[in-house]
Order: structure tokens, then sequence, then C-alpha cells
């Protein structure tokens, strides 16, 4: 069985997948670790539990791990040996890592060295890596990075127009993150459309709480709105999307607001939450704005217009578009933003079938467009715990050297 491993700074997130991806065999959070009230959610079949208990370390959140999947009542293997691989979500591989890789020692020193680039999570990453190898040091580990995909990108749309020898020196670039979730409703988009995906030129709208849009040409990503860092391109839950950066000067050196003020500012107090006063979950936000809250409706409409923004941009860059995909927690369950990111844009080809796109058909992949658009639109849920699956399955299988 291949586990699959999300290490952040306080939780360790886990699936236990079957040898050939096919189906989850348990999966479940450690949470809290180092903090007070800690616990672990657990799901094998239809089994479900939650213990909570001390848990001091990721050290100590994965021991745990192990012996609840070794549980003889709730558990899902008898004997460690059943997992034969383990996939590890590595967040920032900077330009070092363009796939996804087996894990060894000079992949670790690598990863290290991308930490300045990420400093939020490349550790939590790393102490992630160590522990499971520490625990199963007789399987193959594989990182499967969010950055990979975008590696792609030509030269224009990665760079920034700042004194390209500063860039050189401290890699300065557009990176790109959701990179799993793009492979694979790219890979999918294509299988569900009976489409070899080099025919495809896609918009995929990933819209989360974080939310990030790729161009995707031929399958391979050649412009996304996420950057350098994670909180320009369109606007999402609590972060801003794009501003003018003169803002910040202005913040900083007329208003008096410290750096680490500002920063908070963009990342946790801005976007929907930031514009409505209200909430940073879309579900509030339509709600709300349909019961007339001005602030809402102005937070939503600003969501749907930088999206809309977005599409026609790539449909651009990549000289022509065919497929819109939307994908993630807004993008799958959200009709109105469907409809209003789609809107006016019939001139590029895109309409939506009202029908299709009201129907409540939660976690389906479908096709939201006309039969004879030209552009099709579709809804693929994303599910980056498989496509890390997939990549670790299709790695471990292969001689080690
Ligand atoms: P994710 O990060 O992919 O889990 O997505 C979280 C976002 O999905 C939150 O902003 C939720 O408000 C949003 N979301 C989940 N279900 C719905 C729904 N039925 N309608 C609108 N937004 C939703």
């Amino acid at each position: 069985m291949i586990l699959v491993i999300n290490c952040g700074s306080s939780t360790i997130k886990y699936q236990l997948f079957s040898q050939d991806v096919a189906t989850v065999t348990a999966k479940g959070a450690v949470a809290k670790i180092g903090e007070p009230g800690a616990y672990l959610d657990h799901q094998s079949g239809d089994q479900k539990i939650t213990l909570e208990q001390d848990i001091p370390s990721h050290s100590a959140g994965f021991e745990l791990i192990i012996n609840t999947l070794l549980h003889a009542e709730y558990g899902a293997i008898s004997h460690i040996n059943e997992i034969t691989a383990v996939g590890h979500r590595a967040v920032h591989g900077a330009d070092v890592f363009v796939e996804s890789t087996v894990i060894d020692d000079h992949v670790i020193e690598n990863l290290e060295a991308c930490v300045p680039l990420a400093p939020l999570h490349n550790p939590a990453n790393l102490t992630g890596i160590r522990q499971a190898r520490a625990l199963l040091p007789n399987v193959p580990h594989v990182a499967v990075f969010d950055t990979a995909f975008h590696q792609t990108m030509p030269p224009p749309a990665y760079t920034y127009a700042l004194p390209y020898e500063l860039c050189q020196q401290h890699k300065l670039r557009r990176y790109g993150f959701h990179g799993t979730s793009f492979r694979y409703v790219s890979r999918r988009t294509a299988e569900v459309l009976h489409r070899p995906v080099e025919e495809l030129k896609s918009v995929i709208c990933h819209l989360g709480n974080g939310v990030s849009i790729a161009a995707v040409d031929g399958g391979k990503s050649v412009d996304t709105s996420l950057g350098f860092a994670t909180f320009c391109g369109a606007m999402m839950g609590t972060r801003s999307g794009d501003f003018d950066p003169g803002l910040i000067f202005h913040l900083h050196n007329e208003v008096g607001m410290s750096l680490a003020d500002i920063e908070r500012m963009v990342f946790k107090e801005s976007g929907l939450l930031g514009i409505s006063g209200l909430s940073n979950d879309m579900r509030t936000i339509e709600t709300q704005a349909a019961a007339g809250h001005a602030r809402s409706q102005l937070a939503l409409d600003l969501f749907a217009y930088m999206i809309k923004k977005y599409i026609g941009a790539y449909a651009a860059a990549m000289g022509g578009l065919n497929t819109l995909v939307f994908t993630a927690g807004i993008g799958e369950n959200s009709p109105v933003v469907r409809q209003k990111v789609c809107d006016g844009l019939a001139f590029l080809g895109i309409t939506i079938d009202n029908t299709a796109n009201t129907q409540a058909v939660r976690g389906a992949e479908r096709v939201i467009s006309p039969p004879d658009a030209p552009v099709s639109v579709l809804v693929v849920p994303t599910n980056e715990e498989k496509m890390i699956a997939l990549d670790t399955a299709e790695l471990a299988a292969l001689p080690q050297h």
C-alpha cells in the first residue's frame, strides 16, 4: 500500500492507498502537534475515531499514525511491511525539482536549500520526510512538489521585470503553486473529454481557500497566477490577490504600518474577508450577498472579475482556448461563482448550460457547457493525494539506485 503524507507546521494529514491507487483504505490527520488539545482523527472503512492525547512532536505524531494504522480494531494493515512506499507533499522545489523524485540524502540537501523560498512550509515538509524515513527506512519515499508542474513556463511568463542579476542571485521569479492539483485536473480533463491532452488549451481555475489559475497548453503549464509568494494573482479567502505594490510603500512610509502588519494584512485580513467584513467562506458571502449585504456582493463580484481577467489574459498567452475547468472547494461547489466568471465571455466561445451548471452532483466530473460550444467548460474535482500516490507508485516501481 502507498502512504501519502502532507506535513504542516502543526498537522500531519495522511491517506493510505491500495497498491493500484484505486481505493483509499484509511485516512486521517494529526492536529495541534505540540499544542494543548492535540488529537488524531482517523477513518478506516466505516469506522471513524478521534483520539485526544498529548502529541508533543512530529515524531510522536508519526508514531501515533503508524500505531493507528496497525491497530487491531480500527487499523488498516496488520504489518508495517504492507506499506510499500511513502509519498510526501512538498510545497517548494524552486527551479531544482522539475518533477516528482525519489528522496535520498542529496534530495534532502537540495530541499534544505529551498527553505528560504518557503520558510513556513518547507521546514515542516522536511521534518515530515525525516521522521517518516526514520520510521519506514526500507521503503522508497517520494517527494511531489507543488511548484514542479509550473517549471515548464517560458521565461517571459516567469520573469519579473526587476534587475536581472538581483533576481538570478536570489532566485526571484514566478514559481506558481497548486501544481499537483493542476496536473491531476489537466490529466482528468483530457480523459473526461476523450481527447489527447496535447490538443487542449486549458485555463484551469483552482478556487479553494487558496486560489490560482493556470494556463495549460498541451498538458504543460505555460503561466499561472500565483508567483513568488502565495498572495498574488486572483483574490482568495483572506489573501488579497493582485494590487499595486506601491501601496506597500505608502502604508509603510506614510501610514506607519510595519512590514509585519502589512504582511498580516495581505495574507490574513484581505480577500473575501477583507472586502465583506464578514467571512472568508464563500458560502457565507453568497448567502449574505443574496440577502442584500452590499460588501458581500462586492466581494463576490470582485472575486469573479479577477478570475475573468485571468481567463482573458491566458487565452491571449496561449493564442486561444478550448477548455475551461473549475476545481477545488468553490470551483466544484459554487454554480453562482462559475456563472459569474463565465458571464460575458461568449466572445471567447465560453458559454455554460444553466441546468448542467446548477445540478447538484457533488463530487462528479462533468461538462457544463452546451455540447456544440467551442470551449468545453468542466467541473473536475481535484485530488492532490491521489496524484501524489500515483507518482509514488510509479517511481517506487522503478529500480532504486
Ligand atoms: P478548499 O480549500 O478546496 O477546501 O475550498 C474551501 C472553500 O470552498 C471555502 O471558501 C468554502 O467556502 C468553499 N465552498 C465549499 N462548499 C461550497 C459551496 N457549496 N458553495 C460555495 N463555496 C463552497
